[in-house]
């Protein structure tokens, strides 16, 4: 096609006309562009400028009114709210006022920490980029999928999510899911002819959507409308899904809550009972049940849950695992069985063509990484490089869909790896696939596909037209008739012997592609189909290695030694699959194919899957199967992918991860971890992250409870025993508020502890608490009862006022809380052990929280808000010493608990 007609109305700008009536030559005219060359680089950047970048622009989720009113609508709250309301009738105005400033307090630091926590995980899912292929300036170029515009011409395979609303201009086999736009959940087949102007949005075939996603095939499209002009961004709503922070750890805290609210309910009513049988007036039992409940009810839990998983997935990040679904952070931690794709992962995926096998000759091909610099040898002298040998070289560069270029001093690639390394071969033995491309024009093509193991394309050649394929040996060799002799001719071929070929290259981790060709007399209409591969001759073997990541090899030993399994899953070749499993240090004993595992039934497979782990020719769709299975054996399983057809898998899976380099949108969508390396080291970082993060959520119950129970049996002890309460409604919602932001909250960014990798994972169905921590909880529990009220007792037993026996008691509280944080920083060793200065946060909270106590002792309008009173020196050693007397008791607790647990392991 020509540039378009300089006197032509061109303009990207077009009005809402129907693009599916018009013809692809038209549109591409209307949008002043010729798809055979793309945009001109500057003519793209001024369309950039005036059209803005191609994104949504963000709509606001729920509304801020929603999202506050949500804080409080829970149901401990709304016992906190009940209080606050019956109090304030009763004529206690200080005391109702100072609920409800609590209340609304709570509401909003938890509205700010959900806020937080949503942008930070919204913000985490958008820094996964989404790449797209152009044709600009005459070139394929990767771009980021923002920096398109009107005009240009986007390359689409299986998996892609369309970036644009597109007018097909070329396609092959190509079928999208447009579910998200139509509701039809069946694939749709594509074609490019014009259609009727009146043609409904569903059935405009020869169109392609944003936010749509490739199924199957190949195409190409030009840009018709970017960012909000799309129809996506025309329906509004659509993007703005926050996402979701319930868990199933903050789901078993609403359980836990509502069972507490039933348990403070009952000890209410059983206390003021107790009470009023035992004379005390029924104002002084309602203040006392209200300080009970808002005493053992814990306000600040679901927040620090929410924030310390927050905090989780921020430090994964860093470690290059963007979580996509919050529940995955607690998953990780419990992760007993990784399956890893190979190529990328395990390995980095930089393949080197080796060796060369045509014709009965091995030539070894020179050279590092992708740099055409090398040479083709044999027996050490450098290879003549014709017959069979360069029309191997020619198959391999023209069945390829890779490019190579030399930018800013380095050899780069785009598109698949084992491709690029083919185009690098060619130009080693001088052979330019620009050049070759221009001899041979491409017809047609059949893209490599995991399933199908192979990939071909139809070229037209001096006078007939040829077909080169390229692919798997088991899948290729059956259907090769004969093979190419040195100088071309077709030859028997002998099949055991070139099987032995290729297993010699295999078993040096080499992964082996067959190259074969076929003569065709193309049609009119010729269209290379599966069927149509059939009668190939064989020109050779090609052998490239791809070198195993050195990362790997002690991510993998680490999983190990925390209880984890570690099972390589590949498309690649069993011989090569496990002489990498043995350079990383799997247990490369036995390697079961796909074909094999086709065999077997659900119990077989079941056992298979958990004795072998290396599975070699595996099919995308055989991954859900080994994943069902390993799930059957109670096992909680990660699974990696990339294609378009590993997604089943990844939804599957208990944490399903996709690689964000090499990984395909549709596998992104379905996983719950997205790798921004592809590296296997990064999900050994996410699970040990996952296990700190547990640890520390643990911590801060551990921590937080006893100060609730503590509380509420200050007030029961106080009512039978008859005593005036040793600290008020107001004293303990000070407590908790206070004590929860500033000494509990640090918590959450306590460093992971060391030895967490050589622990056995954690059993999903085991209790978030232990009966040895539930054991300290109330040991603890007790020991402020015993503290605050034994000092509250001997301050009114010294002679001094109610108020500044219970400042001491408040004291107490506070201070024990804080001794005890220190007990908390881990749950099984000193507290030394963490390092004293490793979490600064902690030092801080504590500064902060001592002086809010000297404040709320010493300072008369607090004296008058919160019924406190300045306390001497005295008091100040008697609250200390209570404070390190607990400490050191429960550390003496976990030291024991500790040595029996050595005992009894
Ligand atoms: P992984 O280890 O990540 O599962 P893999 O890259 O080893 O992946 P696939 O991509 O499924 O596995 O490839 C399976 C087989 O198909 C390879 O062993 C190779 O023989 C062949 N193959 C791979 N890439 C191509 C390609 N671009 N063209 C033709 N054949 C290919």
């Amino acid at each position: 096609m020509a540039f378009p007609d300089p006197a032509l109305p061109v303009s990207d700008d077009a009005p809402d006309l129907a693009w599916h009536a018009d013809t692809a030559e038209a549109a591409a005219q209307r949008l002043g562009v010729d798809h055979a060359t793309g945009l001109a680089d500057d003519e793209a950047a001024s369309r950039l400028t005036r059209h803005g970048p191609n994104s949504l622009t963000e709509r606001p989720g729920k509304p801020a009114w929603r999202r506050f009113a949500d804080q409080v609508m829970q149901p401990l709250v709304l016992v906190l709210v009940a209080a606050g309301a019956i109090t304030g009738a009763l004529g206690e105005v200080v005391d109702a006022s100072v609920i409800f400033g609590v209340v609304i307090t709570n509401a909003i630091i938890g509205y700010w920490q959900e806020a937080k926590a949503e942008g930070a995980l919204a913000a985490l899912a958008r820094s996964v980029t989404t790449p797209v292929t152009v044709r600009r300036g005459g070139q394929r170029k990767q771009l980021e999928a923002t920096q398109l515009v009107p005009g240009d011409i986007v390359m689409l395979a299986a998996g892609d999510r369309i970036p644009a609303d597109l007018r097909l201009i070329q396609q092959h086999e190509l079928h999208t899911d447009d579910s998200m736009l139509t509701g039809e959940s069946q694939p749709v087949t594509k074609d490019i002819a014009a259609l009727h102007p009146d043609t409904v949005l569903a059935d405009r075939l020869n169109m392609a959507y944003a936010g749509t996603t490739v199924v199957a095939g190949q195409g190409s499209g030009l840009v018709i409308a970017t960012g909000d002009a799309t129809e996506t961004g025309r329906i509004a709503g659509l993007i703005a899904a926050a996402p979701d922070l319930v868990t199933p750890l903050t789901r078993k805290m609403a359980t836990f809550s509502n069972w507490l609210l039933w348990a403070i309910g009952g000890l209410a009513l059983l206390t003021v009972g107790v009470g009023l049988a035992r004379g005390g007036s029924a104002f002084d039992m309602f203040i006392a049940a209200v300080a009970l409940a808002v005493g053992a009810i814990p306000e600040g839990l679901p927040a620090a849950v929410t924030v310390t998983l927050a905090i989780g997935v921020a430090r994964m990040a860093k470690r290059r695992a963007i979580i996509r679904h919050l529940p995955a952070v607690e998953t990780l931690g419990s992760t007993t069985v990784i399956c890893s794709d190979k190529t990328g992962t395990l390995t980095e995926n930089a393949m080197t063509v080796r060796v060369l096998w045509c014709a009965g000759e091995g030539y070894a091909v020179g050279g590092h990484g992708y740099a055409p610099e090398g040479a083709i040898t044999h027996d050490e002298m450098p290879a003549d490089i014709d017959g069979a040998l360069r029309e191997a070289l020619i198959a391999g560069a023209l069945c390829n869909d890779a490019s190579l270029r030399h930018e800013h001093g380095q050899w780069k690639i785009t598109g698949d790896p084992t491709e690029a390394a083919l185009i690098v071969a060619a130009r080693k033995g001088k052979l330019d696939e620009h050049t070759l491309g221009k001899l041979f024009p491409r017809r047609d093509v059949l893209p490599f596909d995991a399933t199908r193991q192979f990939m071909a394309t139809a070229h037209e050649g001096d006078g007939q037209g040829v077909v080169y394929v390229k692919g798997a040996l088991e899948r290729l060799l059956p259907l090769c008739v004969d093979r190419l002799s040195a100088n071309g001719q077709p030859l028997p071929i002998d099949r055991a012997a070139i099987e032995k070929v290729a297993c010699a290259y295999a078993e040096q981790g080499m992964r082996v592609l067959l190259l074969a060709r076929r003569d065709f007399n193309f049609g009119q209409n010729f269209r290379l189909t599966v069927e149509g591969i059939e009668k190939l001759t064989l020109i050779g073997l090609v052998g490239m290695i791809d070198p195993p990541r050195k990362a790997a090899i002690g991510a993998i030993r680490n999983c190990h030694s925390a209880g984890i399994r570690v099972k390589m899953i590949t498309g690649d070749h069993a011989v090569t699959a496990l002489a990498i499993a043995r350079q990383i240090g799997l247990n490369a004993e036995k390697a079961l194919t796909g074909r094999e595992l086709a065999q077997l039934d659900d119990t077989a497979l079941g056992e298979a899957a958990h004795s072998v782990d290396v599975f070699a020719r595996v099919e995308p769709e055989q991954k859900l199967r080994l994943v069902g299975a390993l799930q059957a054996r109670g096992e909680v399983v990660a699974m990696t992918g990339d294609g378009v057809n590993d997604a089943p898998a990844l939804k599957q899976a208990d944490i399903g991860i996709a690689m964000g380099l090499a990984g395909t949108e549709v596998a992104k969508e379905a996983a719950a971890m997205v790798l921004t390396d592809d590296n296997f080291a990064s999900i050994e970082a996410a699970v040990e992250e996952g296990r700190g993060v547990w640890d520390n959520l643990v911590k801060f119950i551990t921590w937080t409870l006893p100060t609730n129970f503590g509380e509420g049996l200050v007030i029961v002890a106080a009512i039978l025993f008859g005593s005036t309460l040793p600290i008020t409604p107001l004293q303990i919602l000070w407590i908790n508020m206070t004590t929860a932001v500033l000494l509990g909250l640090p918590l959450a960014f306590e460093p992971i502890e060391r030895g967490v990798m050589r622990r056995a994972p954690r059993r999903l169905d085991q209790p978030v608490l232990d009966s040895g921590l539930i054991r300290r909880i109330v040991l603890v529990s007790f020991l402020l009862l015993a503290g605050a009220f034994g000092l509250f007792l001997l301050e009114l037993d010294q002679g001094h006022s109610l108020a500044e026996a219970r400042t001491v008691a408040v004291n107490v509280f506070v201070m024990v809380e804080a001794a005890y944080l220190f007990n908390c920083r881990s749950l099984t060793r000193s507290f030394w052990s963490q390092g004293l200065f490793s979490n600064p946060w902690i030092w801080a909270g504590l500064g902060s929280m001592l002086a809010l106590q000297l404040a709320m002792t010493y300072l008369p309008v607090m004296n008058r808000l919160f019924q406190t009173a300045p306390i001497g020196l005295m008091e100040w050693a008697e609250i200390v010493a209570v404070a390190l007397l607990c400490s050191t008791l429960i550390g003496l607790e976990k030291h024991l608990a500790a040595r029996l647990a050595r005992r009894t392991t």
